[in-house]
């Protein structure tokens, strides 16, 4: 059914002062001029969820050159591009009843504004105006006849858009992947460009800190430039494949890089300070997590010999401590096949990290249950191919284990890999220390869940996003607090659907590992929309990497997983 502009509006005037139930009759398509608006599905009353509302535009219509609109990842960038001028649009009119969503400093791929081969289109979330349970018919034909249409013009008319900026926002998104591809020839895990602003505003802002903040410097014997394709070239801090430890005072800007360096596996948009901070896509933040659940993981290469005699080849816990947490974390990321761990010292249980020498003279051996990630960090590396960048300023335990170490000082970083050997005594151009490899990383076991590990006792829309840090799944809530890479509530959305679809996936058969690579493999070819049932509008979703879908399945108290 498609109907005009006039219908839609005669429709609205006549339903005015009615009660609220009976804007279901609009559901429908309507036309005005190039825009088609689809109002797939209306709330049942005023407090209800928002009205789901699509605008479209055809491709030739919205006259967009195809070079930056064919290639996927383009694609992403141009949608990014599409959805902050809407955003912009939107608080300019000062029309809050359309929610178009607000995106941060990285560009995600996301559901809100889709670019396919037939044409543009953007996803809305209307709240219907009503003056308590009555139907405020002119107010909604104003948002649904004029706003939303002009909306979508603004958007989707390649003619209206300023295409300098379309194009640049591109290219540098374009650089930027690039650059993160690069990484791996090269050797590196990551890199922090000359002149990035890496502090931000404040605690509860992601924006750049403001003239006060002190440009990043690499070292002369760490930097390194990138010619791009573009012609672009980068200059910055290559941070090798390795162990590379960050030392210096505190509040000399230690975390502030790591942090950096977590955001680092997303593109940034310009301005941002950070747009050249970037991390090979599967790094991965490893923190201790006192009191999440565990499920059956195999932490001995970490913890054994617990005083209560549990098999730490298969712990499993509802209350884990500071240390066993952190544990767990880190074997969690290599099952997902992370290739870097970052870790501070801030967030990190000490007797996860280090041991000293007097301790281990007090404490005999066999009554100590952990070895610590200091006596690992290497085996990690010769056994798995995975490297370490770890921000430790309060102890040189790590030193000897230690390919770069670098100091940062008021902000700036040094080179002191040469003294810091010294130190410990090793003979110039030493290999760092390493403990004959002992196989204890060799082969983790696949965990499989159990058929129906994942269908909560609740059928019915069993799993929902509630802000950013938590999902609730049946009647359990998933805490997702401690994952600084879960940048944005929408990720946390298409987290839940995740959920849902891996329910689907396991069987008893099917490995954790497995069923991730399936999902991804499905968002590769289908978008970000594949992972809903919903077909026409899938709500305002944004895709996760694969270890923060993980992260959120090991943390479900539910979990049960095949001997
Ligand atoms: P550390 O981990 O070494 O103790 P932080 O990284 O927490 O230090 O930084 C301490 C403070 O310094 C924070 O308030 C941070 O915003 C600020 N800061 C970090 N880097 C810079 C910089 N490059 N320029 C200005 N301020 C910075
Ligand atoms: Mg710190």
């Amino acid at each position: 059914m498609s109907s005009t502009r006039t219908d839609l509006a005669a429709r609205l005037r006549d339903l005015d002062g009615r009660s609220y139930g009976n804007y279901k009759q609009i559901t429908g398509r309507y036309r005005f001029g190039p825009v088609t608006v689809f109002i797939d599905r209306v709330q049942v009353d005023p407090f209800a969820s928002p009205s789901k509302v699509r605008v479209r535009i055809d491709r030739a219509e919205a006259g967009f050159p195809t070079d930056i609109t064919t290639d996927g990842a383009d694609r992403i960038a141009v949608a990014d591009f599409l959805l902050r001028t809407g955003t912009k649009a939107l608080a300019d009119l000062g029309q809050r009843a359309i929610i178009l969503g607000r995106p941060g400093q990285e560009i995600l791929e996301r559901t809100n504004v889709r670019i396919d081969d037939d044409g543009f289109e953007a996803r809305l979330l209307v709240n219907l105006p009503a003056k308590g349970r009555r139907i405020l018919g002119r107010q909604a034909a104003d948002i649904l006849t004029r706003n939303v249409p002009e909306l979508a013009r603004t958007m989707f008319l390649h003619s209206g858009l300023d295409a300098e900026a379309l194009r640049q926002h591109v290219q540098l998104h374009r650089d930027q992947l690039e650059l993160r591809s690069r990484l791996g020839d090269e050797g590196l895990v990551a890199f922090v460009g000359n002149d990035a602003i890496l502090p931000r505003r404040s605690g509860d802002s992601d924006l750049p800190m403001d003239s006060a903040a002190v440009p990043f410097r690499s070292p002369d014997s760490l930097e390194t430039t990138f010619v791009l394709a573009s012609g672009r070239s980068v200059t910055g801090m290559a941070i090798p494949h390795g162990v590379t430890v960050i030392v210096g005072g505190g509040y000399h800007g230690k975390s502030t890089i790591l942090r950096a360096l977590e955001r680092g596996v997303y593109p940034h948009i310009a301005g941002d300070g950070r747009e050249w901070v970037i991390a090979e896509p599967t790094a991965s933040s490893i923190r201790a997590e006192d009191g999440r659940a565990v499920t059956g993981d195999d932490i001995s290469p970490f913890i054994t010999n617990l005083p209560t005699g549990t098999d730490t080849r298969f712990f499993t816990t509802t209350n884990a401590s500071g240390s066993t947490s952190q544990a767990a974390n880190l074997v969690e990321a290599l099952e997902t096949g992370a290739r870097t761990l970052l870790i501070d010292e801030d967030t990190s249980a000490t007797n996860f990290m280090i041991r000293d020498d007097r301790m281990r003279a007090l404490i005999p051996a066999e009554r100590e249950p952990i070895t610590p990630f200091v006596s690992r960090v290497r085996p990690l590396l010769t056994e798995r191919g995975v490297s370490t960048v770890l921000v430790a300023g309060g102890s040189s335990a790590f030193f000897e284990v230690a390919d770069l170490v670098i100091a940062l000082d008021a902000y700036v970083p040094a080179d002191v890999t040469a003294r810091a050997r010294e130190l410990v005594g090793a003979e110039d151009g030493a290999e760092p220390s390493v403990e004959a490899p002992d196989g204890v990383f060799a082969a983790a076991p696949a965990r499989v869940p159990t058929a129906g590990a994942l269908r909560p006792s609740s059928k019915t829309k069993s799993a929902k996003a509630k802000g950013l840090d938590t999902v609730q799944f049946g009647r359990s809530f998933i805490d997702l607090a401690a994952l600084s890479q879960l940048i944005d509530g929408q990720q946390t959305g298409a987290i839940a659907e995740a959920l849902e679809y891996l329910a689907e996936i396991f069987d008893g058969q099917t490995s954790i590992t497995e069923a991730l690579a399936e999902i991804d493999a499905m968002l590769d070819a289908q978008g970000i929309d594949g992972i809903t049932g919903h077909r026409a509008h899938p709500g305002h979703l944004a895709r996760p990497r694969a270890q923060e879908i993980a992260a959120a399945l090991n943390r479900f108290r539910g979990l049960r997983l095949v001997d």
